[in-house]
């Protein structure tokens, strides 16, 4: 092959929408089993021993501490931060968004900000990742197996979308490639932290190991379910006050474990705006962080939509627009 042939060759997979290569699909495949069954395990063996033996206040507090900082990693960090630009972070809390996101073992930022952009790009169509409607020929779904793909399934199934096509601001910068290169030293220290400080509370051996258990892996089960019902009862189940062209939905009893996420609807309308939550009840915690940010000057650029598309529940007319560009 002529050295032409190869460039022709490397350009025309640098613009495919995936990465579809045997090696990585096994590498997401694996990544998945191991993140979705360990958390799993562990949250088994916690409930069984918190029904033996009750649960202690420093279970209680390690659970939700690490779930804030963890879900603030995910939802401002990953998604607001680094694959909607909705916002400019000083760069130590850019750093610090990216590893508290790292720390969720939902994969590297990157990767996880490259698969979100596509799905916005191509939402509920059969090139997006996670539709629970089409699969990858265009054929429809049935409801259960619809929401499993979109929950957890995809990932043994679908492509990861490729960053050079979709993730090229993000791969130049290179804090962020190192801390994505770091992905599962972070997802460690996830799990070192609360076991430390669980031991060290109790005193004890078995303190570490409730501390491993509620700080580590309760927490990193939840704050997976949470974020993955954005892409399975999401896209399914509640209210559509927008018209974004896919079937984004608002599920307002799961705004506060997603920090504002499940203002899904809202937020397929007007994907690079800082803020999902247009009401005190629509609980934004995530653009409520943003704003805290935004005032103690470590953000800036913070971006809001327009002021006249903001209500559609006051009768103004919606005017959303499906979907970002792919670049
Ligand atoms: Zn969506
Ligand atoms: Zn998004």
């Amino acid at each position: 092959m002529s050295s032409d042939g190869q460039e022709v060759r490397t350009s025309s997979a640098a613009q495919r929408l995936t990465i579809d290569g045997r090696a990585v699909r096994t590498r997401q495949r694996l990544h998945a089993l191991v993140t979705l069954i360990v958390p799993f395990l562990g949250s088994g063996v916690a409930l069984v021993g918190a029904f033996l033996h009750g649960f202690k206040a420093v279970e209680i507090a390690l659970l939700v501490g690490m779930y804030a900082v963890t879900m603030m990693g995910v939802d401002v960090g990953y998604h607001r931060l680094f694959s909607h630009r909705s916002f400019k972070a000083h760069p130590l809390l850019r750093a610090m968004l990216a590893v508290f996101g790292s720390m969720a073992a939902q994969g590297p930022v990157i990767y996880w900000a490259s698969n979100h952009r596509l799905h916005h790009a191509r939402s509920d169509s059969e090139e997006d990742l996670h539709s629970p409607y089409l699969d990858e020929r265009g054929q429809q779904r049935g409801v259960v197996s619809g929401l499993w793909h979109a929950h957890v399934g995809w990932m043994f199934g679908h492509a990861p979308a490729n960053p050079i096509r979709l993730a090229k601001d993000l791969l130049r910068d290179t804090t962020l490639t190192r801390i994505n290169q770091l992905y599962y030293l972070w997802v460690l220290i996830g799990l070192g932290v609360p076991t430390l400080i669980g031991g060290l509370v109790a005193g004890s051996v078995s303190g570490a190991v409730s501390g491993l258990l509620w700080g580590g892996l309760v927490r990193m089960f939840l704050v997976q379910h949470a974020t993955f019902a954005g892409n399975s009862f999401c896209h399914v189940f509640g209210t559509r006050p927008f018209q974004t062209g896919d079937w984004s939905t608002n599920n307002l009893w799961l705004v506060i474990p997603t920090f504002g996420g499940a203002m899904h609807n809202t937020h397929h309308a007007f994907p690079s705006s800082a803020f999902v939550g247009f009401r005190w009840w629509h609980f934004d915690l995530g653009g409520g962080l943003i704003r805290g940010f935004e005032r103690a000057g470590l953000a800036s650029d913070v971006k809001v939509p327009p002021p006249e598309a903001r209500h559609p529940w006051d009768g103004v007319e919606p005017r959303g627009e499906a979907g970002t560009s792919v670049g």
